[in-house]
């Protein structure tokens, strides 16, 4: 298994100087795109390495997988259907999916950043503290990890410069579809993407919802298994963005990625997988990464279809 990684990331590191880093969070402008790295936990809860899978980079939109499953523990299934919707937006991941002028908790998905700055008010806590420090410990659970922490710099340039999102959240208010204060809910979600990780940690956390909540070599189950199964089914339809149908016809997974250059896999009862490479694709997925994937699914058949 190490050596069909090895030879994965071998043949698509012709692929890393074909796509761009996001520029529009400065700090993410920084990074060197020529980065490509794999991890893959098994059933066994055995771990496979390839490439840069050691080195660090932000979490990004992957970290709505978490927050969901947080709005789940913290309310239910039924309660958190009724607040964001579950149907695929089709639209990239900052678009205002209004319909007829009017915006409905209908018209939110959790993979999709409107959806998901509403999900942050639904997690519970006495302070914004509390609710950040619940989903930081809740990432460090699934990660196996407990010293992942906030990337400060990539957290405050997101802040200083995520007006889009901040224009996103008060029309969120003005159609009542969050509560509490919004600038305290934005930085509860910019706090959120700014998540320091690396590949073990992605491939970590994928293991989890693989196995319906248990990490690897554990038989503690740290959320309830049907959480699983919801958020699986929304990767699938909504978890690489707009490019969601052609992902599940060539990698047929469930997956999520984000704009650090980060996807993560999931293999029902399989395997979890974490993959980076910061160059990202006109939608927003990591360019390399996606290629890596296609090679392992055909390899490994790994398509749930
Ligand atoms: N922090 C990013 C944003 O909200 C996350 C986007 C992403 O990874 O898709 O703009």
């Amino acid at each position: 298994m190490e050596q069909l990684l090895e030879n994965l990331i071998e043949e698509c590191q012709q692929y890393v100087e074909k796509g761009e880093v996001a520029s529009y969070i400065p700090e993410l402008a920084k990074v060197d795109k020529n980065q490509l790295g794999i991890c893959v936990i098994s059933t066994t809860g055995k771990v496979y390495r390839a490439g840069d899978y050691l080195n660090s980079f932000t979490i990004q939109s992957v970290v709505k997988t978490i927050i969901l499953l947080q709005a789940l523990i913290d309310n239910g299934e039924e309660f958190v259907k009724e607040r964001i919707g579950v149907e695929a937006t089709g639209k990239p991941f900052d678009a205002i999916n209004m319909r007829a002028g009017n915006l409905e908790s209908q018209h939110l998905n959790p993979m999709v950043n409107m959806g998901a700055i509403a999900m942050c008010s639904l997690i519970k806590g006495r302070s914004e503290e509390e609710k950040f420090e619940k989903l930081l410990n809740l990432t460090r659970k699934l990660a196996c990890n407990d010293s992942i922490e906030v990337n400060q710099d990539v957290y405050l340039s997101e802040k200083r410069t995520g007006n889009k999102n901040r224009a996103l959240a008060y029309l969120l208010k003005s159609y009542g579809l969050i509560d509490g204060d919004v600038d305290a809910v934005l930085d509860t979600y910019f706090k959120a993407c700014s998540i320091s990780i690396n590949c073990e940690d992605l491939a970590c956390i994928g293991y989890c919802f693989a196995s319906h909540g248990k990490p690897p070599r554990s038989d503690e189950r740290i959320f309830e298994s049907q959480y699983a199964t919801y958020v699986n089914a929304i990767l699938t339809t909504c978890g690489m963005y707009d490019g969601s149908g052609e992902f599940a016809i060539n990698v047929g997974i469930p997956a999520k990625s984000g704009v650090g250059g980060g996807i993560m896999g999931v293999v029902p009862t399989r395997m979890g997988i974490g993959i980076f490479s910061p160059g990202l694709d006109d939608k927003g997925n990591s360019y390399a990464g996606i290629r890596v994937l296609e090679r392992l699914s055909r390899e490994m058949f790994l398509s749930i279809f």
